[in-house]
């Protein structure tokens, strides 16, 4: 059984064997939660990511797919690096979303983490509408087996919250 958990705050505050990443495809950083990570986790990260940049992901890492690196500063083992979709109002691209969390899952459990931190992926910078994006996640999660014993939604502020809380 997993157990789901929403807590609201900076998600670079929370202690998790990993910590999930609304990463861009480049995996070399960028705003939001992803240039957060980054800026507390330490240059660690960024390492890390550009030997997977060099080792596999030359042409970027496909959306819905999800690849682990140290988690530098951060109180957690690793960071789980995935890509969202960006939200389209012509195309559904939810099965994109679920791969997402689906994805960082299974990573997970590769890695043997019993505890994973997730942000609300997509919700930021790319314009996921705030309740679809809480209900995909939580749908996923509870459907997804997996012998993580602890997911943490960390929503940052009032509306994310109260969009995942709706859905819990
Ligand atoms: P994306 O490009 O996937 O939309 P963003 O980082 O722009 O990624 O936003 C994803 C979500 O993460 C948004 O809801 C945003 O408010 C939230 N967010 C931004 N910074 C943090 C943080 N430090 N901790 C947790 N969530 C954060």
């Amino acid at each position: 059984m997993t157990t789901i958990r929403l807590v609201q705050g900076d998600i670079t505050r929370e202690t998790a064997d990993a910590i999930v990443n609304a990463a861009n495809s480049s995996l070399l950083g960028g705003g939001g939660v992803d240039g957060a990570i980054h800026r507390r986790g330490g240059p660690a990260i960024l390492d890390a990511c550009r030997d997977l940049r060099a080792s596999h992901y030359g042409k970027g890492l496909p959306t819905g797919q999800a690849v682990a690196t140290t988690a530098g500063n951060l109180d957690a083992r690793w960071v789980i690096h995935t890509v969202g979709p960006v939200w389209s109002a012509s195309e559904d691209r939810s099965a994109l979303l679920a791969s997402c969390y689906r994805e960082s899952l299974r990573v997970a459990d590769e890695l043997g983490a019993r505890t994973v931190a997730f942000p609300a992926i997509s919700t930021g910078v790319y314009r996921w509408p705030m309740d679809d994006a809480a209900r995909i996640a939580t749908e996923t999660v509870r459907d997804t087996p997996t012998s993580v014993e602890e997911v943490r939604f960390v929503l940052f502020d009032d509306r994310a919250y109260e969009a995942f809380a709706q859905q819990t």
